[in-house]
């Protein structure tokens, strides 16, 4: 019988991807979204196959579905985003995987959790490995999405030993490619964009923190190969570990952009981790899992996306989406 898999946040950037990858083989995909901070044409290819259903609906409320698996995707994940609703993001990530879980042990469903590197904060262990604890500000303006997504970890871990629930965490890393949001301000397609446009970049602080970026396509293989492992509970980094200052990405887009923006200097937003960088030891021993595509080339296909979309197609979610909030003193 064929596999009825539920992907919640499934018309968003990863969401969409993943959609696609499931419904190459030969899933049945149901993919659920409030359409925050996505739009339904990201999708639209896909709305008249027989074996795809979108369902609008917010997670923060309840739904029962018949699922034989669920990848738990929903919830603003660029700064500029998650900040805007603060409230919101954390009832997303906390109803979010109340209500996943809730389906999953209806329904003896296996259910992957979209967790992320901002569970370790402001890391002073670098590398981060999956045993690293964090180093979270729990009042901060990151809190809502650091905090939420600590807690839906921890519920995943409850639902698993109290029910036996089948959990897989994946912590992901920065990741970028094709049909991310052009306006979400996240660092990537801040700087295509403006290089593109011949906009000055933003460097935010002094450009000297760091970030890995994985390329969504490497991404997507991890979440599969997390999905198809007999026992890969986690919770499990996946990202590239390429280490990359803000200063050399804004480089190397100009380089590859072919642009000459100038870098100009602006407030580092509250918070904002001064490295990360994935310790993936863990998923190439469980999984057999690692990435291919370097950051190069990863971008070159990224910055094609760019050239080749309307952005004027596209509206930025939140009033506040060029990054994230500087704290106020
Ligand atoms: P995205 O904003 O493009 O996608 C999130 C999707 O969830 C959107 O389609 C949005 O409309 C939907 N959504 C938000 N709140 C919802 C709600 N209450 N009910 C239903 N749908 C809702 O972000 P993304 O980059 O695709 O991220 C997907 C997931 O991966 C998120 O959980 C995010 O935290 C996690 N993640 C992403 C990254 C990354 O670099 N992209 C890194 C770490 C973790
Ligand atoms: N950043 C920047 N210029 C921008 C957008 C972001 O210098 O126009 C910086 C930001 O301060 C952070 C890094 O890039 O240090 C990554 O930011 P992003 O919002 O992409 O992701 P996150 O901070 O959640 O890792």
């Amino acid at each position: 019988m064929t596999q009825r898999t539920l992907v919640t946040g499934g018309a968003g950037f990863l969401g969409s991807h993943l959609c696609q990858r499931l419904l190459d083989r030969g899933e049945h995909v149901i993919c659920l979204d409030n359409l925050f901070t996505s739009r339904k044409e990201t999708i639209e290819h896909m709305l008249d196959l027989p074996n795809f259903e979108f369902v609008l609906h917010d997670i923060t409320n309840p739904i029962e579905m018949q699922v034989d698996a669920i990848y738990n995707l929903a919830c603003p994940a660029a700064p500029g985003h998650y900040q805007h609703n603060p409230i919101k993001t954390i009832k997303t990530n906390l109803l979010g995987a109340m209500h996943t879980l809730g389906m999953a042990k209806a329904n003896g469903a296996k259910i992957f959790h979209a967790s992320t590197s901002e569970v370790y904060g402001d890391p002073d262990v670098h590398p981060q490995p999956e045993s690293y604890r964090g180093n979270v500000n729990p009042i901060g303006l990151r809190a809502c999405y650091d905090e939420g997504k600590r807690v839906a970890e921890t519920l995943m871990f409850d639902y698993h030993r109290k029910h036996g629930v089948d959990i897989r965490i994946a912590r992901i890393f920065n990741t970028y490619g094709p049909s991310m949001h052009p306006f979400d301000g996240r660092v990537v397609s801040n700087f295509i964009r403006q290089a593109l446009a011949g906009e000055e970049i933003t460097i935010f602080g002094d450009g000297m923190q760091t970030r890995s970026f994985c390329y969504v396509d490497d991404l997507i293989n991890g979440f599969l190969a997390m999905m198809d492992a007999d026992k890969a509970t986690g919770p499990i980094n996946l990202g590239n570990p390429g280490e990359f200052t803000m200063l050399e990405l804004a480089n190397l887009v100009l380089e590859l952009t072919g642009g000459d923006s100038k870098l100009v200097m602006k407030p580092l937003p509250a918070d904002d981790p001064t490295q990360r960088q994935p310790d993936i030891t863990l998923a190439k021993s469980t999984l057999g899992w690692q990435p291919t595509i370097p950051l190069n080339e990863g971008l070159q296909k990224t910055i094609e996306w760019f050239s080749n979309t309307k952005l004027s197609e596209w509206t930025p979610p939140t009033p506040n989406w060029e990054g994230g909030l500087v704290e106020s003193s």
